[in-house]
C-alpha cells in the first residue's frame, strides 16, 4: 500500500500515518521528496482499511498494491481449478453446457426437459424451484416439491442438478435434498450472510454476477464463500444492466478473459438472461465459448411458449441440439472439447 501525503505536510502528520500502520502490524518506508512525501506500507495490507488511512490528516491518496482478494486469486493458485460435480468436471479442457428450464413446473415438464437436455449431449441440468421474481404476484416457484421433481427427472440420466438458493433458511433443505450445485443469483451476489453460509458447506456454488457489480466486487463476493472453506466456486457472467433497452442485459464478454486472468476458478456464461430473447442465445453462446468460457448455463423448455417463467428466452429442444453442434466446432477450434 502506498500513502501519498499532501504537499507541505509536517512531521506530525507523517508520524501519525506511521503510527497507524504500526497499530495494524505494518512497517513503513518514508520517502521524502521535494514536492511530496510518500509512505510505503510493508506487510499484509489486507488487514487495513484504505478508508481508515484516507481519513488521517495530511493524507491525499492511498493506493493498494496487493489485490484485496486472496483465495480466489490466480496468484494464490496458478493452475486452473477443476471442480468435480458428481463425476462431471467443470473448469478443465471439456466445456460443460448446463441446460434446463428457468423454473421447475411439473413432473412431466421436468421429465421431458431432462430427456431433451441429455439427448442434446449436456451432462448437467438447471432448473429453479425457488424463483426471484420482480413482482410478488408472479409465480414464485414450486419450492421443495420442485426440488423433488427436479431430482427425479435428472436422476434418470445421471445428471447433476443446479438450482438457486435465495434464502439462508433453505440451505439445510438443499443439503438434505443433495442439490449438486447451489446457484446464487444476481440479486443475491452481495447477500453476505448467504455467501458465508454456503461457504461453510463443500457444495459447488455458481455465483452469478450482480446486476451492476464490478469485477472486483464479484471477486470479493466469491472470497466470502472461499474464506469459509468452500473453494468450489464457479463464476457466471449473465449480462449487466446498461443504458440499452433492446435486450435484457449487456453480455460482458470482456469479463471472461479478465476473470480467467484474475482467478483460477471456472467461469461460465448465461446467454439466456443476457439477451432475454431465444433468437440471440446461439450467437451469445458461441461468443462466450470462443472467448474462453468453461461452460454455459442456458435455458431450454420442452415447449417454450408454455413456460411459466422467461418463456421468451427459452430455447426449444431442437434449438438446443443444433446449438450443441455449433458449440462443439468452436470448442474444437480453440483446442477444447465439449
Ligand atoms: C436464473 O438463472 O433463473 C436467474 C434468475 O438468473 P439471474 O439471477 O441471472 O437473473
Ligand atoms: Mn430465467
Amino acid at each position: 500500500m502506498i500513502i501519498i501525503m499532501s504537499s507541505g505536510v509536517g512531521d506530525e502528520q507523517i508520524d501519525g500515518v506511521v503510527r497507524k500502520l504500526k497499530e495494524f502490524g505494518l512497517d513503513s518506508n518514508v520517502s521524502r521528496g521535494v514536492e511530496r512525501t510518500v509512505i510505503g506500507a510493508i506487510g499484509d495490507e489486507t488487514k487495513i482499511d484504505k478508508e481508515l488511512l484516507q481519513a488521517l490528516p495530511g493524507v491525499e491518496d492511498v493506493i493498494r498494491v496487493m489485490k484485496p482478494y486472496k483465495i480466489v486469486a490466480r496468484s494464490y493458485h496458478k493452475e486452473d481449478t477443476v471442480i468435480d460435480i458428481g463425476g462431471v468436471k467443470l473448469g478443465g479442457n471439456q466445456v460443460q453446457i448446463i441446460a434446463g428450464p428457468c423454473s421447475v413446473e411439473t413432473q412431466p415438464q421436468m421429465d421431458e426437459a431432462a430427456k431433451y437436455v441429455a439427448e442434446a449431449g449436456c451432462r448437467m441440468m438447471r432448473g429453479g424451484a425457488f424463483k426471484p421474481r420482480t413482482s410478488p404476484y408472479s409465480f414464485q416457484g414450486t419450492g421443495v416439491e420442485g426440488l423433488e421433481m427436479f431430482r427425479t427427472a435428472a436422476e434418470k440420466y445421471h445428471m447433476p442438478i443446479v438450482t438457486e438458493l435465495m434464502d439462508v433458511r433453505m440451505l439445510d433443505t438443499f443439503l438434505d435434498h443433495d442439490v449438486d450445485v447451489i446457484q446464487i443469483g444476481t440479486r443475491n451476489m452481495q447477500n453476505f450472510d448467504l455467501l458465508k453460509e454456503v461457504g461453510r458447506t463443500h457444495k459447488p456454488v455458481i455465483l452469478k454476477r450482480g446486476m451492476s457489480a464490478t469485477i472486483s466486487e464479484w471477486l470479493m463476493a466469491a472470497e466470502y464463500i472461499a474464506a469459509g472453506g468452500n473453494h468450489n466456486i464457479i463464476f457466471c457472467e449473465r449480462g449487466v444492466r446498461s443504458f440499452e433497452t433492446y435486450y435484457r442485459n449487456m453480455l460482458d464478454v470482456t469479463a471472461i478473459p479478465v476473470l480467467k486472468k484474475e482467478t483460477h476458478l471456472p467461469v461460465i456464461v448465461d446467454p439466456s438472461h443476457a439477451g432475454g430473447k431465444a433468437w440471440m442465445v446461439p450467437q451469445l453462446s458461441r461468443a462466450a465459448i470462443a472467448a474462453g468460457a468453461d461452460g454455459l448455463l442456458v435455458e431450454m423448455h420442452p415447449t417454450p411458449c408454455d413456460a411459466w417463467c422467461d418463456a421468451d428466452q427459452a430455447l426449444g429442444p431442437q434449438e438446443l441440439k443444433e446449438l450443441m453442434v455449433s458449440l462443439r466446432l468452436i470448442a474444437q477450434a480453440i483446442g477444447r472439447d465439449l
